[in-house]
């Protein structure tokens, strides 16, 4: 025995190690030791996991169970989450790294999912269609669409899980979730909070693993209906193209490459704050960062300067504790990336206003710290303004008026985001309009709802999670035609 704490996947309603016998460390972005232990899976349990989810969604009690019963049971999970959110936030705080100021709030909120998409299982109604023939009676119902795969990236594990299930539960359809091999932890104690609310067994299982080992093997499985997938691009690419070989169902929510846009108008004390909180919020690692700051040049001095002022006396430290500002990165390969983002930006020629290397405070040497860095005088084509760097690092990027802020905001691969500082409401409506992204705040910056519609334009996803469409990537459109006439017309023509 290590002496790590042990944790085990849940199939088919009980805990499981892993067939192949083996484990994976997990560790504590800001001390960097191992801590957890937890089961590497093979193509075994890939295969154990998605029997279960298909037993249970064929032949089990879940079945049969109407969408009110199923609502009741989200909200049972969203109770048992409330009376466990401080011990959630920990678990994920100890895992990545995250502020426990921040999770803490985060889980707090979780349960308003639950209870939405528990609100609408039994309000998704099917329709009686008016018929364009004489003698039949047509319908429509919607149906869930069987076993849905939820994969999860490292960043923020439990919302992000929700962000999937919550829909996919209350549209009825059983699952499988393979959470990142960097952050499973959190993942594994929330999903015994369901099998506790009452789920049947089976519904809600999951699988631990490297993506590489078992990423395919769920992706690809015939029995698999949907991927519900959230991480990087490259990734969801090769989702995307495994899921395609049996024409399944995908949501992809992935990178970005925001822009967090400043107009002269603006309130100034109120953008600097929101173009602080865009990009080292979660110490960068989230995908909506506001990553480029676009900047109007009449205030880019003014703006850059205070900017850096704020960020400059930002508090790193313990993610525990309650004053610390900026917690570590949550991984050590994603640490090496964001410095190797750092040394391209300088070799570029972008010009370094603030940090740019680890810090060398002692305190913090055993954690994956990087200084909240700023970047300016960044052009549109470097790679630093292009490419998904997923840390504190910020580009600011200065404008001469509307047209070449929308220009440079939309010149990217992604469209997940877009924030837009103005008091001008005509000017902040037009931007929303030409800003190509999944979502467009104004004068504000990250905020998420369980009724507000989330994903991207572009490379950043496909489909939507939260708000009532969501439900609808977790469902099929079923029509029922009835014949009310005596007897079948000419069989051999089509009516
Ligand atoms: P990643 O793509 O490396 O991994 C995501 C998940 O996919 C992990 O669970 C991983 O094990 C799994 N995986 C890896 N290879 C796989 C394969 N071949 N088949 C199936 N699964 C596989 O991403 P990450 O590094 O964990 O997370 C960071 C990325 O996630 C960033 O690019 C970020 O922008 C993106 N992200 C997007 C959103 C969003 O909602 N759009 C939210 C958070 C993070």
């Amino acid at each position: 025995m290590s002496g790590f704490e042990r944790f085990f996947n849940t199939v088919n309603g009980a805990p499981v190690q892993s067939t192949t016998g083996r484990w994976f460390i997990s560790e504590n972005p800001y001390t960097g030791e191992p801590w957890a232990e937890v089961p590497q899976c093979g193509v075994a349990d890939v295969e154990a996991a998605v029997e279960a989810a298909h037993a249970a969604f064929t032949t089990g009690p879940w079945a049969t169970l109407t969408a009110t019963a199923r609502g009741k049971l989200l909200r049972r999970l969203g109770d048992l989450i409330a009376r466990d959110a401080e011990r959630l936030a920990k678990l994920e705080t100890r895992d990545n790294g995250k502020l426990y100021a921040e999770m803490s709030g985060q889980v707090r909120y979780l349960p308003e999912y639950y209870y939405y998409f528990a609100g609408l299982a039994d309000k998704i109604e099917g329709g009686v269609l008016p018929p364009d023939k004489s003698d039949v009676f047509i319908y429509t119902k919607h149906e869930p669409l069987g076993v849905v795969v939820c994969i999860t990236p490292w960043n923020s594990p439990l919302l992000l899980l929700t962000w999937k299930l919550a829909a996919a539960l209350a549209a009825g359809n059983t699952v499988v979730i393979k959470p990142s091999e960097f952050t499973s932890v959190s993942t594994l104690e929330f999903v015994k909070l369901a099998e506790e609310a009452g789920f049947p067994s089976g519904v809600i299982n999951t699988v631990t693993g490297y993506g590489h080992e078992i990423g395919a093997a769920l992706v690809e499985h015939p029995k698999v209906a949907k991927v519900a997938f959230t991480g990087g691009d490259a990734t969801g690419a090769a989702v995307y193209a495994g899921a395609a070989k049996g024409l399944k169902h995908v949501t992809l929510e992935l990178g970005g490459k925001s822009p967090n846009i400043i107009f002269e108008d603006a309130n100034l004390d109120d953008a600097v704050k929101g173009a602080i909180s865009g990009i080292f919020a979660a110490s960068g690692q989230t995908c909506i960062a506001g990553s480029r700051l676009l900047v109007q040049r009449s205030v880019y001095d003014e703006v850059s300067r205070r900017v850096v002022d704020f960020a400059a006396g930002a508090r790193l430290g313990d993610p525990m504790q309650a004053d610390t500002q900026v917690g570590p990165i949550t991984t050590q390969p994603q640490r090496k990336k964001v410095l190797d983002y750092i040394a391209v930006a300088k070799a570029e020629g972008a010009e370094c206003l603030l940090g740019g290397k680890v810090p060398a405070d002692s305190a913090l040497k055993n954690g994956w710290f990087v200084e909240p860095t700023i970047f300016g005088n960044v052009t549109n084509d470097m790679r630093i303004a292009r490419e998904e760097v997923f840390g504190p690092v910020l580009s600011i990027i200065p404008f001469e008026d509307d047209e070449d802020a929308i220009r440079i905001a939309n010149d990217t691969i992604y469209g997940l985001a877009a924030g837009v500082w103005t008091q001008n409401m005509r000017r902040a409506v037009r931007m929303a309009d030409a800003l190509k992204a999944g979502t467009v705040w104004v004068n504000t910056y990250r905020a998420v709802s369980f009724l507000a519609p989330f994903g991207g334009y572009k490379k950043s996803g496909i489909g939507r999670e939260n708000g009532q469409e969501a439900i609808y990537e977790y469902l099929q459109t079923k029509c029922v035609w009835l014949n009310l006439a005596e007897g079948v017309p000419n069989p051999f023509v089509l009516r």
